[in-house]
């Protein structure tokens, strides 16, 4: 199982992730006293289907791996 992790120093809050999760698992939220508005994947709802990934310009999120993978 794998699930989306934004990088937030180099997401720069395009929405492209956002529009094109369709398992509605990205927001997007103020982080901190930034400006800027930052992606956020909600773990609940992400199916790791890497289609954000392949989306983003910035090349800003990466795949992790969830669990412990059996022998
Ligand atoms: S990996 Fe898929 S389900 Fe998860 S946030 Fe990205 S587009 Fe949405
Ligand atoms: S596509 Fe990339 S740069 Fe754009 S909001 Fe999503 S994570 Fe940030």
């Amino acid at each position: 199982m794998r699930e989306a992790e934004v990088d937030l120093e180099v997401c720069d809050g395009c929405q492209d992730c956002l529009e094109g999760c369709v398992y509605d698992a990205i927001d997007l939220v103020r982080i901190g006293k930034s400006k800027r508005l930052k992606a956020k994947v909600d773990p609940e709802r992400c199916c790791g289907c890497h289609e954000c990934a392949q989306l983003c310009p910035q090349h800003g999120i990466a795949m992790n791996w969830l669990g412990r993978i059996e022998p």
